[in-house]
């Protein structure tokens, strides 16, 4: 899942972006209003952290500017302590959920994992596909009852395809959603995670759980 961060204090954007990339998230940092509506408008992200007060764009500027683009990534708005026009002027203009400035990462972890859930239109934090489980806010994942280990890279695949399950996803799919902005397209390291999941899903099962679809990309169906 790819988060764009617009925040212009560069310690919170960056501290954002670590603790995100910690938890197998790819985020993208914007430190102005401007910048962050043209990423915003251009990259196909899961879900855009916005700062109210923000250099050359305001906060309410760039959401008002791009829900009117037909942008619809869930909203989270990083709101100022006790500013409660701010939070109902957030939400009235299509924010989805606020959180006060200063805030516990964790917290802001599970709104963001709630946000996504409602976006994937998955309702609980464990998704099955046949005997896989995919605990998202634990990041456990589980195939016929015994724990597979992941990394962060290789769980943020394998969640991606999750949200997705039984829909085909292409190479460009999970470049734009599990790599930054930085990312090298040509690269085949898609397929390289593909194999490494397949061999600590798949392999020794009967039943395979990653499909490849000629041509197309890659489905996670049972
Ligand atoms: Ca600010």
């Amino acid at each position: 899942m790819r988060i764009l961060i617009v925040e212009d204090e560069k310690a919170l954007a960056n501290n954002l972006k670590r603790g995100l990339s910690e938890e197998g998230y790819s985020a993208d940092v914007a430190y102005d209003g401007e910048e962050g509506g043209f990423m915003a408008e251009t990259e196909p992200y899961d879900l855009i952290i916005l700062d109210i007060m923000l250099p050359k764009v305001d906060g309410f500027t760039l959401l008002k500017n791009i829900r009117k683009q037909g942008i619809k990534a869930p909203v989270l708005m990083l709101t100022a302590k006790d500013a409660i026009s701010d939070k109902i002027k957030g939400l009235d203009t299509g924010a989805d959920d606020y959180i006060i400035k200063p805030f516990d990462f964790d917290e802001l972890l599970a709104r963001v994992r709630a946000l996504l859930r409602r976006k994937g239109e998955v309702k609980s934090a464990v998704i099955g596909i046949g005997d896989l489980e995919i605990d998202t806010a634990g990041h456990q994942v589980k195939r016929g009852g015994k724990d597979i280990n992941l990394s962060a890279r290789e769980y943020a695949l394998l969640e991606y395809l999750a949200y997705n399950k039984d829909k085909v996803v292409t190479r460009i799919d999970i470049s734009e959603h599990i790599y930054d902005y930085d990312f090298d397209l040509d690269s085949n390291i898609i397929d390289v995670y593909i194999n490494f999941l397949r061999n600590k899903i798949d392999k020794g099962f009967e039943k395979k759980l990653i499909h490849t679809v000629r041509g197309a990309g890659y489905i996670l169906k049972e």
